[in-house]
């Protein structure tokens, strides 16, 4: 593995101490998108608006435009729509990922000396995406999309507030109905905190090719491999090394839900996930190149599937709802599209092999 040298940031899901605001560059999971003025996105299953599942802030110095980095993960609510398109093997799920970028003079920050102003774009008030649409009857609300204007109305009680807004009853009641509304819509908001991971594991650092073999061994004879429901103990079981692996690396802390791993602007060496499993890796070509600039795309970061605990999803959602890990790959050169503020990357689903652990949340 090439990318033993490098550190790795872990991600951690932690309740905010304070609220969370756009003009602090939170990393968090659930809750509004913050700062991106990008239309609805629909799942390509069932058309209903996707919700964010992730939003990484990562600055990066290299091209200007990168002053202001940040990537944002969306997905269907609806675990069904994850199960049709896993049987349709749509392993890379399109346009559910964003790559977000401005300069330092842009036209939504403008940044004085200590004071940052944030000029929003006119947002939906649900889900924090570009809101066009408005409410017609007291025009003092937007929403992206009509399903959104719907559950404003009836879950955050837009039907009593409307048209009050000139009197209105209590700001205070009207934003507790709005996160109420939200609460049942989008995923429960997390701040993400990170912590670097130690380079205590020597077995890692000497992880080269030839060796998979002699340390998994090791890990292989105390079987802490269950199969479904039953337990093999000292049969030959058909282990997954890459999951072994991968367990033993998780292991150190448990709670990671995230992995970032981005490599240095214009360093040679790709960074390498880490694989949950040794099939349902993406090849060259599940891996297309950057449209805008032809460079290639890279791996960015990984999200582990201990993120499902934080979702607050029913066991229903859960059982369909549901990833060995998400790989997001971005452009290795952050390049900037003129008059585009965001663009499309790529996301890579890799499923727990059959040998993997079900039990691993
Ligand atoms: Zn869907
Ligand atoms: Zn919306
Ligand atoms: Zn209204
Ligand atoms: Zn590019």
């Amino acid at each position: 593995m090439t990318s033993s040298t490098a550190v790795v940031e872990l991600g951690f899901a932690e309740p905010p101490e304070s609220p969370l605001v756009a003009k602090n560059f939170p990393n968090k999971i659930g809750g509004k998108p913050y700062i991106l003025s990008a239309d609805q996105v629909r799942c390509e299953v069932c058309r209903k608006p996707m919700i964010l599942l992730v939003q990484l802030y990562t600055p990066e110095d290299n091209p200007p435009e990168a002053f202001h980095r940040t990537i944002y993960v969306f997905c269907c609510k609806d675990g069904s729509c994850h199960e049709i398109s896993w049987e349709k093997r749509l392993t890379t799920i399109n346009r559910t990922l964003f790559r977000s970028q401005l300069p330092k003079n842009n036209p939504y920050w403008q940044e004085n000396e200590s004071d940052k102003t944030f000029i929003p774009a006119k947002q939906c008030t649900v889900c924090g995406f570009l809101g066009s649409k408005m409410c017609g009857k007291c025009n003092q609300v937007n929403y992206c999309s009509k399903e959104h204007q719907v559950h404003h109305w009836t879950l955050g009680q837009h039907k009593i507030h409307c048209n009050t807004m000139s009197k209105p009853p209590s700001l205070q009641i009207i934003a507790e109905h709005d996160n109420h509304c939200r609460k049942l819509v989008l995923f429960p908001e997390f701040e993400v905190v990170t912590e670097q991971e130690g380079n205590s594991d020597e077995e890692d650092q000497r992880d080269g090719d030839g060796n998979d073999d002699n340390s998994l061994n090791d890990v292989n004879s105390k079987a802490l491999v269950p199969v479904g429901d039953e337990v093999y103990e000292n049969t030959k079981v058909d282990v997954d090394k890459a999951f072994l692996k991968f367990q033993k690396r998780i292991e150190q802390y448990p709670d990671q839900i995230l992995r970032y791993n981005r490599l240095e602007y214009g360093c040679e060496k790709n960074a390498e996930p880490l694989w949950v499993s040794n099939i349902g890796k993406p090849t060259e070509k599940d891996i297309p190149s950057c449209p805008h600039c032809g460079q290639e795309r890279t791996f960015e970061f990984q999200i582990l599937s201990t993120l499902l605990n934080y979702l607050e999803i029913d066991h229903l959602q859960r059982s369909s709802l549901d990833w060995g890990t998400l790989l997001i790959y971005s452009c290795k050169d952050n390049c900037h599209v003129e008059n585009m503020y965001y663009v499309n990357e790529i996301l890579w689903r890799q499923d727990f092999s059959e040998e993997g652990v079900k039990g691993l949340r």
